[in-house]
């Protein structure tokens, strides 16, 4: 039985009080709610404090990241390792958002090493996937996705995807107000869950694949009824605790 996974990504936003606020909230706003994991992801500058938030309410909360690059250390200006995400207590990260690939230009196999990478470190990868409004449009949306996850499937074998989640998240959809119906997205999480089982049916039915874009609470249930939509990546919505948590219960 897959366990739904509701993480907040918290992009580019963020001060020290605001970190504050928000975790407190939804901490609080959390309080009696079962049978989800829920995680946020804030820039890698206040997980320090993130870390220290949620040990003091001892919050069921899983702290993670919205990047990691592929080297352990050296001479890599900017960079953050899994280890020092390890040392902050981030457990989920993300990579492959459309954002990073389409503005920082990383290409499905360099995501696909972040992957790995992620994986031999003991982290989860939230591996995202989707297509943009013109693929949509030109009917590509299950080959995009099966393209993006074979970089992986096809470097590290199906069972890379054990304990990892992917987030299908249409562009079209991420920050628009434009989010795909729940048939939609049913019917494309099925497809990728199909794509996955041509290569093993029990990764496939292990996996848990979160649906991304314009996710709040008012949409989430219906969502979330579907088969195949084991949670959500949230980003907009993620940034107010009581709609949050909010998405979280319909889960
Ligand atoms: C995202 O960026 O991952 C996302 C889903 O954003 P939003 O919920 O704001 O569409």
């Amino acid at each position: 039985m897959r366990h739904p996974v509701v993480m907040g990504n918290w992009k580019l936003n963020g001060s020290k009080e605001m970190v504050t606020n928000l975790l407190t909230g939804l901490d609080a706003a959390l309080a009696g709610v079962e049978g989800v994991d829920v995680a946020v992801a804030p820039p890698v500058m206040y997980l320090d404090l993130a870390q220290r938030l949620i040990s003091q309410g001892k919050s069921k909360i899983i702290l993670g990241a919205q990047n990691v690059d592929v080297n352990a250390s050296g001479a890599y200006t900017g960079d953050i390792s899994p280890e020092m995400l390890k040392d902050f207590g981030a457990s989920h990260i993300i990579i492959g958002h459309s954002e990073r690939r389409e503005y920082h230009h990383e290409s499905d196999e360099f995501v696909a090493q972040k992957f790995a990478f992620l994986k031999e470190n003991g982290l989860t990868p939230v591996l995202c996937i989707g297509e943009s409004e013109a693929q949509n449009e030109a009917g590509e949306t299950v080959a995009v996705c099966a393209r993006q996850l074979d970089a992986v499937i096809k470097t590290q074998g199906v069972e890379a995807l054990n304990g990892a989640i992917i987030a299908y998240e249409p562009i079209w959809a991420i920050g628009t107000g434009k989010a795909a119906t729940a048939e939609q997205a049913q019917d494309i999480h099925a497809a990728i869950r199909a794509h996955i089982a041509s290569f093993s049916a029990e990764v496939a039915k292990n996996v848990v694949i979160q649906y991304g874009g314009s996710v709040k609470a008012g949409n989430a249930a219906e969502l979330f009824a579907m088969p195949d939509i084991d949670g959500a990546l949230v980003g907009g919505a993620a940034l107010d605790a009581e709609g949050f948590a909010a998405i979280a219960k319909a889960a």
